[in-house]
């Protein structure tokens, strides 16, 4: 089931920990798997978490209702350097909000907008 919603959601590698079906949207609670990462200031392996975070994710309407993705995003402390940092989620582009599928959904409505726009100016 889990597996299930990741691929529907095309997550990656996530865990969903619950799904609360809301009156006007669905939120999905995911996390990840605790891992080895290196640190992008000195290069050093670490699996220090330093604390988590939640993050909304804002995801494509499904059905009517919005989907929030509530990422539990972790932070890891290098043991080397003792600098923290997040961890890298493909899903997610950096320094955004929202999942690139937003994206590609907002691209698309903008391009049927503006076609619409040429058609009418077309017949004008
Ligand atoms: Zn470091």
């Amino acid at each position: 089931m889990d597996n299930c919603i990741t691929k529907f959601l095309d997550l990656g590698n996530v865990f969903v920990e619950k799904i609360e079906n809301n009156f006007n949207n669905i939120v999905v609670y995911v996390s990840t798997e605790s891992r080895e990462v290196v640190c992008p200031h000195c290069g050093h392996t670490t699996k220090r978490v330093h604390d988590y975070r939640l993050q909304d994710i804002k995801d494509v309407p499904y059905n009517g209702k919005s989907i929030i993705i509530r990422l539990r995003k972790r932070r890891y402390v290098c043991c080397e350097c003792g600098k923290r940092f997040s961890e890298k989620y493909g899903f997610l582009p950096r320094y955004h909000h929202m999942t690139q599928r937003v994206y590609m959904h907002i691209l698309r409505e903008c391009r049927e907008l503006s076609h619409t726009k040429v058609l009418l100016k077309g017949s004008a």
